[in-house]
């Protein structure tokens, strides 16, 4: 590329789409030309697309038929690094550019002139008629108190068409109002005074902030266990970053998480920072995206795909929770936020931070490898201890039929109780029962889409498939033998285990705290917040309490199957339970009140098991790395998944053999071929997946050889084919 930054108007520029296509566009400048990077709108057939000025035309088309851009838009042009990092991006993943582009303009509105932009509030008048639709309307802004969004916005709130909204401006019951213009954020400030740091946290601190300071690249991990302190001390390397007058990006693998950390931010700097998530209104969202490119936004918290935002000046990156799997993307483009942090990161001459009390082997195995620094904090702050961690043994345990809760259990429990404290019970299963089987006939009730068992929610009254999300009644006679009144529950889900501790503590406030009984974030923020207050006496989470929500009066774990876990064939299953058994312990005992963990087991032998109870991380890194390394994959090997996915079984299947058989590219470079196989999921939507997996040894170009083998296919009817670099699940 020439190092032209400025093309007159009527020169020849080459921009790439969001449309999916396999090359630059040329179009000719717009009158007043335009700076390379520029965000343009650019005529394609009769529609209008977004784009960005890659670089100077390729001159192979015609000069006479070259159509001009329409419009440069107002904001500041794509600077080269994240092009770059785009580009690179693309590169690692697999992934065309223009759907890399289209992570990067996830800001709704971008193109629209500010003329165009009207937001809505209540209005003082009632409309003469209610009908269901208008109702749900109302009922939205009134969820947001005070918040106003555009018509579009309120309409796909409130799932509603446009017109409704239309009525209801009409009517008066809604107000129109000029939107703001994007305003920048508070100043933060980090000359305000902080905590009073720990020798372990101060030598960490200063170690993160003087990296900041270099402006070079370089990663660090940053361990310690929960409570230890980690978010105090990478904040220090955020007001570094500040001091040094570049922007910080905090990536939270949970948004309701955030509530807690926008107020611990806000008591550090004086002011919140940018939210950037999936939960943000669109009219936030096109703020953030604005202010993240003038620079006017210093921090912002936000879910992965806020790697994409346009930074100005971009000077560090901390992952938190780095292990967690939820930042791996398993929809549309398939990235994992920590390596792309770390990526984006190297491109900006940034520095990033992943903290975790359970770090994932990969970053481990960075760090004794050298690449990463390694910074540790040993304790937990204050007068705060680790719990105490037991198993509790299920075989010599007292258990009524459909019963998960162990008498060792309800004893702690109702110990806590008596001392006004509370418990946690942990149970990684959503709805009543994971199982509904008819006892007459044994069948059990299955989705029609997808290769999953439907789930019952009592809440909902329905079955849900969790695949796909699909519902239906819980059916009154067997779809199969069609015998009444047999359909019964087997197993036990968070809903069930609810119903059990109700049982055993009638006079308890129980809150139940799992994704899908929470219409919104919001909502399940507010919940969080009661029950850190106090509000409630037993808590009964799925993943979602693992994260890091801080219970002050919480001093019982209690885990109801810790086997659950280490079913799997997956040869990630020890690492996960490790984590997750760690850190959903690490929630108690916050406080001054010391905590206890118990694990309900059936195999208190295990290895892991034994790991997870003495807490003797490094042996247990050590026998994982050892075993990966003995089977060569990753760390230690490299490892890549084709998804084949089709409504045809067998056509899925043809191509994925002839696949198998031109595997040229691959044998090149030493690489192995396993499948094609059922994918670990087999069916979503309708539609048969099919995996082929592939194993190679570190460092050969393994993208490059994908690349070359799947390049000559071409894909019939409605066949599709995606990649996964770095699979979760091997
Ligand atoms: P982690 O991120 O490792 O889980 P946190 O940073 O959340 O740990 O710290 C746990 C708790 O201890 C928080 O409430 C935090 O405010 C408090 N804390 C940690 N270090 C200090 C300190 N040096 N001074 C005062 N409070 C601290
Ligand atoms: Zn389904």
């Amino acid at each position: 590329m020439s190092g032209q930054e400025f093309f007159q108007a009527g020169e020849r520029v080459g921009v790439l789409t969001t449309q999916p296509l396999d090359r630059l566009l040329d179009y000719r400048a717009p009158e007043g030309g335009c700076y390379l990077g520029a965000y343009v709108e650019v005529p394609l057939g009769p529609r209008k697309v977004l784009g960005v000025v890659w670089g100077p035309g390729a001159g192979d088309f015609d000069s006479a038929k070259l159509r001009a851009v329409i419009r440069v838009l107002d904001v500041a042009p794509m600077r080269s690094e994240m092009r770059q990092f785009l580009g690179k991006a693309a590169d690692y993943t697999l992934t065309p550019l223009p759907a890399m582009l289209r992570l990067a303009t996830r800001a709704p509105g971008l193109s629209d002139p500010p003329s165009m932009r009207k937001i809505l509030r209540r209005g003082e008048d009632v409309p003469d008629r209610m009908t269901e639709a208008r109702t749900r309307v109302l009922e939205v802004l009134e969820d947001y108190g005070g918040l106003a969004f555009t018509p579009r916005e309120l309409a796909d709130m409130a799932d509603v068409t446009p017109s409704v909204v239309k009525g209801l401006v009409k009517q008066g019951a809604l107000r129109e109002e000029e939107a703001p213009r994007d305003t920048p954020y508070p100043h933060l400030d980090p000359e305000l005074p902080s905590k009073q740091l720990t020798d372990d946290q101060a030598v960490a601190a200063s170690v993160l902030a003087e990296a900041v300071q270099s402006g070079r690249y370089g990663t660090t991990l940053l361990k310690g266990v929960t409570g230890s302190g980690k978010t105090e001390v990478y904040l220090e390397a955020v007001a570094a970053a500040l001091r040094a007058g570049r922007q910080a990006l905090v990536l939270l693998p949970e948004i309701a998480l955030t509530a807690e950390f926008l107020t611990r931010v806000e008591a550090r700097f004086g002011a919140k920072p940018a939210e950037w998530h999936s939960g943000a209104t669109m009219t936030e969202r096109r703020r953030v995206w604005k202010m993240v490119g003038q620079g006017a936004a210093q921090l912002v918290i936000g879910a992965r795909s806020a790697l994409f935002l346009p930074f100005r000046d971009l000077g560090l990156i901390i992952v938190d929770e780095e292990h967690d799997t939820s930042y791996k993307q398993e929809d549309g483009v398939l990235y994992n936020a920590r390596d792309m942090a770390v990526l984006r990161a190297a491109m900006c001459s940034a520095q990033v931070v992943l903290a975790s009390a359970t770090p994932s082997l990969e970053t481990w195995a960075n760090a004794e490898a050298g690449k990463y620094k390694r910074l540790n904090l040993t304790s937990r702050f204050g007068a705060s201890v680790l719990p105490e961690m037991r198993a509790v043994d299920m075989r010599s345990e007292d258990l009524l039929p459909s019963t998960w809760i162990s008498p060792t259990l309800k004893q702690a429990m109702k110990l806590r109780m008596e001392r006004g404290e509370q418990s946690l019970l942990f149970l990684n299963r959503r709805g009543f029962a994971p199982v509904t089987i008819c006892r007459a006939c044994g069948a059990q009730v299955a989705c029609d889409h997808c290769d999953a068992r439907m789930v019952e929610h009592r809440f909902m009254k329905r079955l849900m498939c969790h695949q796909c999300g699909e519902t239906k009644p819980v059916p009154d006679a067997c779809p199969s033998c069609e015998v009444e009144g047999k359909m019964a529950p087997v197993g036990p889900g968070i809903e069930r285990l609810a119903e059990e501790a109700t049982g055993l503590f009638p006079e308890a406030r129980i809150a139940v705290l799992s994704s899908d009984l929470f219409g919104s974030a919001r909502a399940l923020k507010q919940r969080i917040e009661e029950i850190a207050a106090g509000e409630a006496d037993i808590i009964l989470g799925t993943q979602l309490v693992a994260k890091g929500h801080n219970f002050p009066l919480l001093t019982l774990v209690g885990v109801i199957d810790a086997d659950l876990g280490l079913q799997g064939s997956d040869l990630r299953a020890a690492e996960r339970t490790f984590q997750l058994m760690r850190q959903v312990a690490g929630r108690a005992g916050r406080a001054e009140r010391p905590g206890e963990a118990l694990m309900q087991t059936f195999q208190p032998e295990h290895p892991v098991i034994r790991a997870i109870l003495s807490g003797d991380e490094e042996s247990f890194w050590k026998a994982e790395a050892a075993e990966r390394q003995a089977a060569g994959v990753p760390p230690y090997g490299r490892m890549a998944g084709i998804i084949l996915s089709g409504p045809d079984l067998a056509a899925v299947f043809d191509l994925g053999n002839a696949m198998a058989r031109n595997d040229g590219p691959l044998r090149q470079i030493g690489a192995q071929l396993f499948g094609p196989a059922p994918a670990p999921i087999a069916r979503v939507r309708g539609r048969h997946r099919v995996r082929l997996l592939v194993k190679a040894p570190k460092g050969v170009p393994l993208q490059d050889a994908i690349a070359r083998w799947i390049a000559p296919l071409r894909l019939k009817g409605d066949l599709r084919l995606s990649v996964d670099i770095d699979p979760q699940s091997f």
